[in-house]
């Protein structure tokens, strides 16, 4: 089982028949066999149910899909969070603990034993007191709670810097929106907000004068409404078109102008400015009136694969396809329902359902993914779009630490390796020069990472 567990995460080529230095090594050119990580190997990584402490399928059902974050449960997974944990609370930042502790039980434990989320379930407790005692709570709101949670506990500000207010009108779009997002980040800046967190663009157009005045907010997910039509089945490109459609302002909503100074009919807009690496998607079903929740069951037919969404961006974007990887389900109406979660397990891309009222995770087709209890949809941007960065986000004190595996290699190597080269904007995408010669970086295919030197 041990074995399964291991995958080669950087590879050292020796491409010289003897040590360039003249001395007497000389390297052999034998082909070692490298296992690469299989589609079909079956290893019991991640595919663990959590206890359910009472009404707490809500938690499991979030929970579940957030440890099916690739880029998330790595970041627990190698510890990382530690070295963001905001110094400002490091004694309270118990939340991102016991998170990552339990994300680490889920993907290392060898038994098919459910695992109990209960010294969790106490952290995230002391952080929104909503969520004390054993209440059945709305999903979407939980995650809201537990992201800002997280966020707050390995934000890389530390003293958020007060923002004079500025005059940005005479900037085009595009540029407000990046100085809007900027002037976030300044504030709000951690891997949760590097995952989570996009920006929507509103447009609000006078009726009288034609003025357009635009509004950038961030946004950790979107709420949709869902898109009413005879058949009872719409899609969720249906529901997107019908949260972004043009929506007049008029009668008490009449907003002011700010060219005519005045209250005037107007038609407001919204478009996503800066799409999120992780789109979580909230299928508003339960509605409120005065006089109780009601519960929309319709079928939201949405893609498991190639999710489109760039006739939604303000500009042309060409990063905006997105693939589908978990799901938070209810099931039942308003007075007793049931949150479940289906997965696609990162390491075996298949799907799994988590249901904690049996305590246990079963594999299913993909073909029963899609179904009239989807309420929270997680897609993740399309490899295509950052492939760079995720395969080859190594950093050099990262690197160098499997260097150590190969002393002669490193021997030679270390006293002549500078930085040199560089791309701006990728993060961890460096090349190295020696004396020998550049070692720049280059995109592989998987195939080619078994050959003979
Ligand atoms: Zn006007």
């Amino acid at each position: 089982k041990w074995s399964a567990w291991i995958q080669p995460l950087a590879v050292v080529y020796w491409p010289y028949t003897t040590n360039p230095r003249g001395k007497d090594f000389c390297c052999a050119l034998t082909r070692v066999s490298l296992s690469l990580p299989q589609k079909n190997s079956k290893s019991p990584q991640g595919l663990v149910g959590l206890r359910n402490l009472g009404n707490t399928c809500f938690m499991n059902s979030i929970l579940q899909c957030l440890s099916n974050t690739p880029d998330l449960r790595d970041y627990c997974l190698r510890n990382t969070h530690r070295t963001d944990l905001n110094n400002n609370c490091r004694a309270k930042a118990a939340l991102m603990e016991e998170f990552a502790k339990l994300t680490q039980t889920l993907w290392t434990s060898v038994s098919s034993e459910a695992i109990s989320p209960s010294d969790f379930k106490t952290q995230i407790q002391r952080y929104a007191p909503k969520f004390v005692g054993y209440n059945q709570q709305d999903a979407q709101e939980f995650l809201r709670f537990l992201l800002d949670g997280l966020h707050n506990e390995v934000n890389r500000v530390t003293v958020r810097p007060r923002l004079p207010a500025e005059d940005i009108d005479h900037l085009s779009d595009n540029e407000k929106g990046k100085k809007m997002w900027n002037k976030y980040l300044e504030r709000e800046d951690s891997k949760v907000v590097d995952l989570f967190v996009g920006q929507l663009k509103s447009s609000l157009t006078c009726s009288e004068c034609g003025y357009c005045s635009t509004v950038f907010d961030p946004f950790w997910d979107l709420s949709l409404p869902i898109a009413k039509k005879g058949s009872g089945e719409v899609s969720l490109t249906d529901c997107m078109r019908f949260f972004t459609k043009e929506d007049v302002l008029d009668g008490d909503e009449k907003p002011t102008c700010c060219r005519c100074k005045a209250r005037r009919k107007c038609t407001k807009k919204f478009t996503i400015q800066k799409f999120p690496q992780i789109l979580v998607l909230h299928l508003k079903r339960f509605s409120e009136n005065r006089v109780r929740t009601s519960k929309l069951s319709t079928y939201v037919n949405f893609p498991l694969k190639e999710l489109d969404m760039r006739e939604f961006a303000s500009e042309n974007s060409m990063n905006a396809v997105y693939n589908l990887y978990a799901v938070s389900n209810h099931s039942g109406n308003t007075l007793g329902g049931h949150y479940t979660a289906y997965c696609r397990n990162p390491a075996l891309g298949e799907w799994y359902s988590y249901n904690d009222s049996r305590y246990v995770m079963t594999p299913m087709s993909s073909s029963q993914v899609r179904s009239s209890d989807a309420y929270v949809l997680f897609y993740e941007l399309a490899s295509s779009s950052h492939s760079l960065v995720k395969g080859l986000n190594i950093t050099w004190n990262y690197f160098k630490q499997y260097l150590t595996w190969v002393p002669i290699l490193f021997e030679t190597l270390s006293n002549t390796l500078s930085f040199c080269l560089s791309l701006p904007g990728v993060p961890g995408l460096q090349g190295l020069q020696s004396t020998f010669g550049t070692f720049p970086f280059v995109p592989l295919q998987q195939e080619s990472l078994i050959k003979h030197s």
